[in-house]
């Protein structure tokens, strides 16, 4: 112990500005603060990791994330969208591997109106009446949220990004702004949502004050689910020139969050798996507990291509089951198959 900090977050699942800088600053409390992690992770959750089957929908994109690599303005993406059908198939062969979450994701395409997007998920909903349906696709007026939620979608991812407005105009167009994203997210939890958010770490710009305001807004909202992962370049954005994210931030950001928010979904992210080979594995031991194994047909997997050198692009969505289920394990964790709804205190 070096001046119990951690054992204050810890208990007081807090700490103030100052101390919050003085660990995410230094990397001498990083061994105290993963074992920390793992032991709140072990008494809210014991060594359970839940699964959620996502499924990569559709790359066009009627935004310009200055840091996404499926941007509308990146004219070398190779566009694609499923079918409903190739939808029910992905949903099917999860079924069948285990999954009862399906995470529906994808760009902001305007071909996917709320008329279509509410059939998929009434067809969703009536033939997995026991499964979680989560939409993660981008800022929608109140209306619509209300609408998918109607139709049998019971969660929603959507990371703030980050929760300072000034630095969220520099990684966004200005049609874009941090007020409307988290308007979004406040609708989402009043409709009854069960809410995911979070942000990307070492994004361009991004200083230490900004992941405090990002742990911050996460105190106010509550989400369920709070999702990070390292920042990683994509050659064909405005940012090709900028680093990534590191691992070691992003690990020890999730062990932050662990202590924080003893009850929280934390994913042991792609992007955290993309930047280390172990990332998702050292993501688990520094508090994580789910993994979201790509249910995407194998045709269209690269071309979901938000960072470069993304993971699982090559694998039948069965071997990425059994590559995550050894991982989880090897790692100390068992995988689960239920719903893993979140367990508020
Ligand atoms: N259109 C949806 C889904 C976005 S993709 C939405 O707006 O929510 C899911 C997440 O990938 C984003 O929220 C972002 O945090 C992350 N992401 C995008 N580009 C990235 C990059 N270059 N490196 C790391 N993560 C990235």
């Amino acid at each position: 112990m070096i001046n119990g900090l951690i054992d204050k977050l810890k208990t007081n699942r807090d700490l103030s500005d100052d101390e919050l800088r003085e660990i995410i600053d230094s990397g001498d409390y990083d061994g105290e603060l993963r074992a920390a992690a793992d032991e709140v992770r072990r008494a809210h959750y014991g060594d359970k990791v839940f699964l959620r089957g996502l499924i990569e929908f559709t790359n066009y994109c009627k935004n310009n994330c200055y840091y996404c690599g499926i941007r509308a303005g990146n004219p070398t993406a190779e566009r694609y969208r499923l079918t409903k059908e190739q939808i029910m198939e992905c949903c099917e062969e999860g079924y069948a591997l285990g999954y009862r979450t399906f995470v529906l994701q994808g760009g902001e395409d305007p071909y996917f109106t709320d008329d279509i997007l509410c059939d998929i998920v009434a067809a969703i909903r009536k033939k997995y009446p026991d499964c979680a349906i989560t939409l993660s696709i981008g800022e929608k007026p109140r209306e619509s949220y209300q609408r998918y939620f109607d139709a049998g979608a019971n969660r929603f991812l959507l990371r703030h990004e980050t929760a300072n407005p000034a630095h969220y105009a520099k990684l966004h167009p200005d049609n874009m702004s941090s007020e409307n994203r988290k308007r979004c997210l406040r609708d989402l939890k009043e409709i009854g949502y069960q809410v995911g958010s979070g942000f990307m770490v070492g994004s361009p710009y991004q200083t230490t004050d900004d992941l405090i305001a990002d742990l911050r807004f996460l105190q106010e909202l509550q989400p369920d689910m709070i999702g990070i992962g390292p920042y990683i370049t994509h050659a064909a954005t405005p940012f090709r020139d900028m680093p990534s994210g590191s691992a070691e931030l992003t690990l020890r950001m999730l062990s932050i969050l662990r202590l924080m928010f003893p009850y929280a979904l934390l994913p042991a992210t792609t992007a955290l798996g993309t930047i280390t080979a172990d990332g998702r594995e050292q993501g688990l031991k520094a508090g994580g507990n789910v993994v979201m194994p790509n249910l995407s047909p194998v045709s269209v997997r690269k071309k979901y291509d938000l960072y470069e050198n993304k993971i699982c692009t090559g694998e039948e969505s069965a071997q990425c089951r059994g590559c995550l289920e050894r991982r989880v394990k090897s790692a100390g964790y068992r995988v689960v198959t239920d719903r893993g709804d979140v367990r508020r205190p």
